[in-house]
């Protein structure tokens, strides 16, 4: 590492990527290539000697970005959004400058107490339960994603009921969640031996907005436990992946207490809107819960990755996760006095994140951020009104948050359910490269999903985008638009 050539190509580099963000209108926003493009452009082999950034720069613009989909696009629609901001990119340039790994709190004392005090920052954001804060026997931890959120908890859970029925108990461990449930969970369920039968998948509906009904829970653990299984692990979600729908917490966190279950709440995307007050009612219930999870990568300005998990009892998390090998034996650690977050996650080494996150508090403040996601609704709301005034299309699900679920309605000759048209419909819009848009399938809909979540989304580029779809229904229809 020389500090000189740092410098000059540190600054090179911000350049690129500032031209990146100012071009990046210019750009398809789905990438446009075929499979396996890259391996024709370059080398079959590493160089054996050192080329010129320029070189690499020059490949990076001619062949690296063509093969990406542009996340933060303005016209980017898709999924849910994976927000960068100034702030967040600052913080990950830090990150990577220091390139410390924290997993102990001898490795990097900074590390290991801005985490423990950022998250009790968002705790308060939240108004997260007093028992998730630091002060008590839980706290909050970054992890990756919310995938990896979700094993972790499992795996405690897992470990606390088999303390008490016994190991061997495993076969007869089942765990609950709807059907509009995040595949992560099933995932987490293969990894921590839960018997693929033992997966309850309750079903949802239309009548209840596809949020999961207690009273289905309740039968089925009637039914389990009347057949000698141990219902040990309910997850609730706080906007789903389909529609943003919000399981009823309070009353599903009533039945978990019943029965000794271990619940979990993941908010991977809507969470972060309940940084504002009058969003925060779709949380509450969260005081029952064992343990929560979001992602500020998805909504609140903060880049890859970074999703917050807080935990009622960190202990049953490093009861799992704990290890001890003489190698990482430090006197801090083993007096007790200090947290070790390496006892609080699947991997040894862990990034600096809660450096990127502190940043985009500092640097913005949450009456900003909660204005940020405040536009982003009102945008989904715009959308909504203006699919509302074309009678050739239909919403599917109430707008939740920023997104809009909706779909063209197939021709009235009763030939054709509409879903093949919504298919076409959507790889001709994507097609076009001006913006991106993702699909789901509810009781056996396809439906086209806009999720306004980019940060550069104006409400020109929603405007643009209905004009876009209204086109291109047009041209599959065959007819021109109506009349105003
Ligand atoms: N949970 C929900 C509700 C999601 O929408 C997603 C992804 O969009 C996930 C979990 C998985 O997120 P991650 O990629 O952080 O594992």
């Amino acid at each position: 590492m020389d500090a000189e050539q740092l410098r000059e190509y540190g600054h090179q580099m911000v350049d690129f990527i500032a031209d990146y963000y100012k071009n990046i209108e210019s750009f398809p926003v789905l990438s446009q290539v075929k499979p396996e493009y890259l391996c024709e452009l370059l080398p079959d082999s590493a160089p054996n000697y050192p080329e010129k950034l320029e070189n690499v720069l020059d490949d990076i613009r001619r062949k690296i970005i063509p093969g990406l989909t542009h996340w933060q696009s303005p016209g980017y629609f898709a999924y849910y959004p994976c927000n960068s901001s100034t702030a967040g990119f600052l913080g990950e340039m830090l990150i990577s400058g220091f390139n410390i790994l924290g997993f102990s709190w001898i490795t990097s004392p900074a590390a290991t107490e801005l985490e423990v005090i950022v998250l009790d920052w968002v705790a308060k954001m939240l108004k997260l339960p007093q028992h998730f804060l630091s002060s008590g026997q839980g706290g909050g931890v970054i992890q990756g994603t919310s995938s990896e959120a979700i094993l972790v908890v499992l795996l405690a859970a897992r470990d606390k009921v088999l303390r008490r029925i016994g190991k061997n108990s495993i076969g007869k461990l089942v765990v609950y969640a709807s059907d509009q449930t995040h595949s992560s969970l099933q995932k987490a369920c293969q990894i921590a031996g839960i018997h693929p039968e033992n997966y309850r998948v309750l079903k949802t509906d239309f009548s209840a907005n596809y949020s999961l009904d207690p009273k289905v829970l309740s039968e089925k653990i009637s039914n389990d436990m009347s057949i000698g299984l141990q219902p040990f692990f309910l997850c609730a979600t706080v906007g789903t992946t389909s529609s943003a729908a919000v399981d009823p917490l309070c009353s599903l966190g009533k039945i978990s207490k019943v029965y000794d279950m271990w619940f979990h709440v993941d908010a991977a995307y809507a969470g972060n809107a309940c940084i504002c007050p009058e969003y925060r009612r779709y949380i509450d219930g969260v005081e029952e819960a064992d343990s929560f999870g979001m992602n500020v990568h998805k909504w609140m300005l903060t880049n890859f990755d970074c999703c917050l998990l807080w935990v009622k009892d960190s202990g049953a998390l490093i009861k799992s996760l704990s290890t001890n090998p003489d190698y990482l034996k430090n006197k801090a650690s083993q007096e007790n006095q200090v947290v070790d977050f390496k006892d609080w996650q699947i991997p040894l080494g862990r990034r600096f994140r809660s450096l990127k996150l502190w940043m985009v508090l500092r640097l913005y403040g949450v009456e900003k951020l909660q204005n940020y996601v405040r536009n982003h609704i009102r945008l989904a709301r715009l959308f909504l009104g203006l699919i509302d005034s074309d009678p050739r299309f239909e919403v599917v699900a109430p707008q939740m948050f920023s997104l809009v679920c909706f779909r063209l309605l197939p021709p009235p000759d009763g030939q054709d359910d509409g879903n093949k048209l919504n298919d076409d419909l959507l790889h001709a819009v994507n097609g076009t490269g001006r913006m991106f848009i993702s699909h789901t399938v509810l009781s056996g809909k396809f439906m086209l999903r806009l999720v306004v979540g980019a940060p550069l989304t104006e409400e020109r580029h929603v405007e643009e985008a209905w004009k876009l779809i209204q086109d291109q229904a047009s041209v599959l229809l065959g007819t021109r638009l109506p009349s105003p």
